[in-house]
């Protein structure tokens, strides 16, 4: 029998021969660090060493998004896999006797242009929970594609101009593909980080301060969505909405008061977690952030595997073969 370690407080903490830290909010001068992807939610806050485990383009976006400087390193126990979520995101294979999988955000979906998470038999593994409840089961992403498309076309017909809100790394990225038969503006923090992306090959502009005359497409981080500056003008002339997973509840859309909100995610739904999981065939599967409760409980009816959530500062010691 095999014991593992684990604390929610500097990221997810793992005590083995070493100190493991993933996605953690301060970068030590001890241990080792993984850094999975560029979302400001998993980026460290405090940088007392300038190495972490992740690949070029995170640190590379961390590094604008921060202003500080990470560099990525390796280690030979960490190995690094695709996870789907954002470009450059990944999970960490920690190989130390036993296999223990750190999922990060991910998605079994290759969606423009990122290939989808593969499962890979694992011991243990620590899966983030953000959809893991049932109720969350996402439509088909061509036919969420479809929709904004239609919306967006029919809104600028009628004379409309159209503001997105979106997350400005990845989102925005996402939205520009689907749009890019037609012109579309970017807020400079958007512009910022999609230079960084390679093979990026859509056009766009950057919005001034004088707003185009025309009906257009305007693309804004999430965080505008209240700013008096951006709303003001979002008069009869204008129609808006958000793209994100949460929009599968219907209410989403109101509550937040959008015209539209679509549930375009980049994270796997319900189904797709327990179907990832069931693959990696763990002994062992701990849960985080999000639904964590629901899909611990989920994950021992469903595949009768062993789980529970991790609980922000609480240690977790757990027996796994
Ligand atoms: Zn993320």
């Amino acid at each position: 029998m095999n014991q593992i370690n684990i604390r929610v407080r500097n990221g997810i903490e793992i005590f083995l021969e070493a100190q493991y830290y993933f996605d953690p909010t301060e970068l030590r001068t001890a241990g080792i660090h993984c850094i999975s992807h560029a979302h400001f939610d998993h980026l460290p806050r405090k940088i007392r060493s300038a190495t972490a485990i992740c690949t070029d383009l995170t640190a590379s976006i961390a590094n604008v998004r921060l202003g500080k400087r990470i560099r990525p390193i390796t280690c030979s126990q960490i190995r690094i896999l695709n996870s789907g979520h954002v470009p450059g995101a990944s999970m960490f294979l920690l190989e130390n006797k036993r296999r223990i999988l750190y999922t990060g955000d991910f998605s079994t979906r290759a969606r423009f242009g990122l290939d989808a998470a593969i499962p890979i038999q694992t011991d243990a593994m620590i899966v983030e929970a953000t959809y893991g409840d049932p109720r969350f089961i996402f439509p088909k992403t061509e036919e969420i594609v479809s929709e904004i498309k239609d919306w967006t076309e029919d809104s600028i017909k009628r004379g409309f101009s159209v503001t997105f809100f979106a997350q400005p790394f990845g989102k925005a990225q996402e939205l520009m593909s689907i749009l890019s038969d037609h012109q579309i503006f970017v807020h400079k923090s958007i512009d910022n980080l999609t230079r960084l992306i390679p093979n990026i090959s859509f056009h766009y502009s950057m919005l001034s301060e004088n707003l185009p005359f025309e009906p257009s497409i305007q693309i804004y981080p999430m965080r505008y969505l209240n700013s008096p500056h951006v709303r003001n003008w979002k008069d009869d002339r204008s129609k808006t909405a958000v793209v994100t997973g949460m929009a599968v509840d219907e209410v989403f859309g109101k509550i937040i008061n959008v015209d539209r909100a679509f549930p375009l995610s980049d994270h796997a739904d319900f189904e797709e977690l327990i179907n990832f999981i069931d693959r990696c065939n763990p002994s062992l599967v701990l849960t985080y952030h999000g639904r964590s409760r629901i899909l611990s409980k989920a994950i021992k009816k469903i595949l009768d595997i062993d789980s529970r959530p991790l609980i922000k500062n609480q240690t977790t010691l757990q027996d796994f073969l």
